[in-house]
């Protein structure tokens, strides 16, 4: 388990709670971002299984991913996916995937 400071008071704070227990300020938005590298690797490696799916927090979609693998078209999805994590802003890439 690991902690973060509370932006406004600086008391440690599990990194998995809702609010600071100390001032009730929200936590859980500011909760450490992606690595948009290790999504690229996971979409181009296990993207037909899902597997950056699951890690982005996509667990609905990772599923499908993972059920439809044997027709190759999660395969194929995964990979204009890679290229997307790719070419998109680190700002756009954590907005969309980083308080998932
Ligand atoms: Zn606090």
């Amino acid at each position: 388990m690991s902690l973060v400071l509370c932006p406004d008071c600086k008391k440690e704070v599990s990194s998995q709670a809702f609010n600071c227990p100390g001032c009730g300020r929200v936590i859980n938005q500011m909760r450490l971002p992606k690595s948009r590298g290790l999504a690229i690797v996971l979409a181009l490696f296990l993207g037909g299984f899902g597997a950056h799916k699951f890690y982005l927090g996509r667990v609905g979609w990772g599923f499908l991913y993972f059920l439809f693998c044997w027709t190759f078209i999660p395969a194929v999805l995964a990979l204009i996916e890679a290229i997307r994590y790719a070419v998109m802003s680190s700002q756009d890439f954590n907005n969309k995937y980083g308080a998932a």
